[in-house]
């Protein structure tokens, strides 16, 4: 569905009454283009602390250049800051003297990255220091502008080498639509359990993306299927037409049922295991919303929106992870929703279920062997045919009510799931990495 007001205020008129009334001015967002490089253009290095020495050698094996010595006469398209060296609060005015000069140097849709220590890991003033960096990471990202994004990368101790895919995604348009987001690095593993070529991370995996016929679902198998996949597209039968076209053209597979049958776990573990030997990536996409404040929710509603989102992917993971189906190394992958972190009216049912994926990933993340992660992501307002029904005013206000005073689309999300798929990813695990623009609601 087409923005007008993004279209209106890049018009003459639109482009004068932005700058007289002060209105939201939405930007057009850079979004990757497969075959091209992860940066068009120069990404400063800085800070002090336990990575910053490798950092250039880590943007290297991505192919970003990059450089040591800014100059705020130059253009920069991202910054990175090693912040894991402060320890003592005293010590942040760093922040203030290498962000601020720089900040009038950014191309649009600059990046910018703070690299910390996760508090819980340090003591006394370090910690202080480094919780700290949360506040500054996520008002940098409402003030960068101009499309740009600001994320805090809390890396663990020994797992320094492990952060290339996390930074290819995030210095990358390929996070076009995250922002203000504090991501953690290492918690479980320290090191990546495979280097991959960035540009087909995927060569030789199968993943399998439950609701892929139409939507966020759909894009998420475009773009594993780009990065190399082999996709086995899962919807119900009704959307048998649409599923069966789209995993034709990736050359790739399909099942169709309802996840929420009974014998779905059992249908999907056969499947994976005589047709694939197995699966790498599983990308619990299908979910489903039916609104009713909770005076006027009847059973069906609260039980079937609980159901496809939430048991549905519990009892497939279960069935998976029991019949030791997903290979080392491999993947688990969540849709949460902004609703199961703010809330929202008429959606106790919808925000019960996506906060449980949160907690889904919490349960899981500590207890997954040989490599195997499990993260999910928290879309906020996208562009679908679910948020293209709502009525105008609040779809306006849905899009307008975030830093990039925009909608995100479906493949803001599929990126952020790639990331996560990485083989590289292995020290990724545990996140719930929303993907809604910086929203205002459940910051
Ligand atoms: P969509 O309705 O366009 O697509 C969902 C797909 O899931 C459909 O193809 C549908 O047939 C399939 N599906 C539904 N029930 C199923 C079942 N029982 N078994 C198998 N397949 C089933 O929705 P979307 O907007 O693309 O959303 C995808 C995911 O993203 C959902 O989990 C949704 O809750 C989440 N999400 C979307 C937004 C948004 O703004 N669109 C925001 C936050 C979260």
């Amino acid at each position: 569905m087409t923005d007008r007001y993004q279209d209106f205020v890049s018009s003459p008129l639109g482009r004068l009454l932005v700058k007289n009334l002060g209105l939201p001015n939405p930007v057009k967002l850079e979004r990757y283009a497969a075959g091209s490089p992860l940066v068009t253009g120069t990404v400063a290095v800085g800070g002090s602390g336990r990575l910053v020495d490798q950092l250039p050698g880590v943007l290297k094996a991505l192919d970003i250049e990059s450089t040591e010595a800014p100059d705020p006469a130059h253009r920069y398209k991202g910054l990175v800051f090693d912040a894991t060296g402060l320890t003592d609060p005293t010590q942040l005015v760093a922040l203030r003297n290498y962000f601020g000069p720089l900040m009038r140097s950014l191309e649009t849709c600059s990046r910018l990255v703070v690299v910390g220590t996760p508090p819980e890991q340090v003591k006394g003033a370090e910690r202080i220091a480094q919780r700290a960096l949360e506040g500054f990471t996520r008002s940098l990202g409402k003030e960068v502008g101009r499309g740009g994004t600001a994320q805090l990368l809390y890396v663990t101790e020994g797992a320094e080498s492990a952060v290339g895919s996390t930074l290819g995604f995030l210095l990358s348009p390929k996070s076009a639509y995250v922002s203000g987001q504090v991501i953690r690095v290492g918690t479980t593993a320290k090191e990546p359990a495979e280097t991959s070529d960035w540009q087909r991370p995927l060569a030789g995996k199968v993943a399998l993306v439950t609701g892929a016929a139409r939507g966020i679902g759909e894009q998420i198998a475009r773009v594993l299927a780009r990065d190399g996949a082999t996709v086995v597209g899962v919807d119900v039968p009704q959307a048998a037409d649409d599923l069966i076209r789209l995993t034709k053209e990736l050359d790739g597979d399909y099942l169709t049922l309802d996840i929420t049958a009974q014998d779905a776990p059992k249908r999907i573990a056969q499947h994976l295991s005589q047709a694939h030997g197995g699966v790498d990536v599983v990308v619990h996409n299908a979910g489903i919303t039916r609104d009713k404040k909770l005076a006027n929710m009847d059973e069906a509603r609260w039980s079937s929106v609980l159901g496809v989102n939430l048991v549905a992917p519990e009892r497939i993971t279960d069935e998976l992870l029991a019949q030791k189906l997903i290979h080392d190394n491999g993947r688990i992958i969540g849709v949460a929703s902004i609703a199961g972190i703010a809330g929202n009216l008429g959606q106790t049912n919808y925000a019960a279920s996506k906060a449980g994926v949160i907690g889904f990933v919490d349960a899981l993340a500590s207890t997954l062997k040989k490599g195997i992660t499990v993260n999910a992501v928290a879309p906020g307002f996208i562009e679908t045919k679910m948020t293209a029904a709502m009525p105008f005013a609040s779809r306006e206000v849905g899009r307008r009510l975030n830093a990039m005073s925009q909608a995100g689309l479906p493949v803001d999300v599929a990126e952020t799931v790639a990331w996560y798929a990485d083989p590289a990813s292995t020290a990724v695990n545990g996140n719930v990495v929303r993907v809604c623009g910086q929203m205002m609601l459940g910051a």
